[in-house]
């Protein structure tokens, strides 16, 4: 699926921007991802919402980047947190207006 593989991955104080293999663009908010970390930790547990953890958070960076297999985007972000997998398919879907479902 050529939609769903990234071409280029930046990012900068504000937005992470994603290039798709296909030529379609997603920017996401830094801060609207990182609310919605999908590790259990910011669910607040496993089996929690997206979000229950995270609500508090005010402002973020991104401090760095790595893929996970050819399915997913593992961020590590400067409140030191890094257990958060963002998939490549939810992160596609979601720029195109669907639920973020991670
Ligand atoms: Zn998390």
């Amino acid at each position: 699926m050529k939609a769903t593989i990234p071409d280029e991955i930046s990012y900068d104080s504000e937005n992470l921007v994603i290039l798709w293999k296909d030529g379609f663009k997603s920017t996401y908010s830094l801060l609207d991802l990182r609310k919605k970390c999908p590790c259990a930790t910011c669910r607040g547990g496993h089996g929690g919402k997206v979000g229950a953890a995270t609500g508090h958070i005010q402002s973020i960076l991104i401090v760095s980047w790595k893929k996970v297999g050819r399915y997913a985007l593992n961020l590590t972000w400067n409140d030191f947190h890094d257990t958060g997998i963002f998939t490549y398919d939810s992160l596609r879907a979601y720029s195109e207006g669907k639920a973020l479902e991670l």
